[in-house]
């Protein structure tokens, strides 16, 4: 069971892909908090991510291929499956997937789409904070945590806002979204994969709608 969950910076994806971890035992594969791993520690790739990254541009294919297929391709072979979380984000990237995946004998079952629209997106963005120890997702205007300073999912009181969410960059992540990685919905729907969701439904709605639809791919 391998999903890829597409939509826009902000949309719900990290939080979502959070909830499927936990229900379906799926693993998360987000692209950006490997290449945000790889700037962390330093890396050569990180080291050439890291402009793209600060500006909001995509990072180079055959960097975020790199980092990607490394990941899968160390993934255990008794794992369920595992959810695409930002990746893949151009055409030629989904293309290399599709290649990769074939020659494992290994296949998505379900693109989701989860719609937002801008306006509510730059607001999402504005606000949010993640755990730091689990990656749960936060926001100071639509999900504090029920006890102000620790984390529901796994009690830690240490918590993180991402460099990149400022507005300046946000309105290139969008723009980014709209010309590269949105032609996406086309290319998966003409496989016959595609679910699109209204990501601005609230947010147990959206994710009985993604468990359905995981429940229905299996
Ligand atoms: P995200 O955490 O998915 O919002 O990604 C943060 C940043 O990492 C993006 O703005 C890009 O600069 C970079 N990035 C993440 N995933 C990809 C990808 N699949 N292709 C190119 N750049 C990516």
């Amino acid at each position: 069971m391998n999903i890829i969950l597409l939509g826009p910076p902000g949309a719900g994806k990290g939080t979502q892909s959070k909830y499927l971890e936990d229900r379906f035992h799926l693993k998360q594969l987000s692209s950006g908090d490997m290449l945000r791993h790889a700037v962390t520690t330093g890396s050569e790739v990180g080291l050439v991510a890291k402009t793209y990254m600060e500006s909001g541009k995509l990072v180079p294919d055959d960097v975020v291929l790199g980092v990607v297929f490394e990941t899968i391709d160390a993934l255990p072979e008794n794992l369920p499956g595992f959810i695409l979380d930002g990746f893949p984000r151009t055409i030629q990237q989904a293309s290399e997937l599709d290649d990769l995946l074939e020659g494992k004998s290994k296949t998505i079952d379900a693109v989701i789409v989860v719609d937002v629209n801008d306006d509510q997106l730059i607001k999402r963005i504005a606000g949010r904070f993640t755990c730091a120890n689990c990656g749960e997702s936060y926001n100071d205007f639509f999900r504090l945590p029920k006890t102000e300073g620790v984390c529901e999912r796994c009690g830690s009181t240490a918590f993180k806002r991402r460099s990149d969410d400022n507005p300046e960059t946000v309105r290139a992540r969008l723009e980014v979204y709209h010309k590269q990685t949105k032609p996406l919905v086309d290319y998966y729907r003409g496989k016959g994969k595609l679910h699109v969701i209204d990501g601005e439904l609230p947010i147990e709605e959206v994710t009985r709608r993604i468990n359905e639809i995981v429940e229905g791919a299996r």
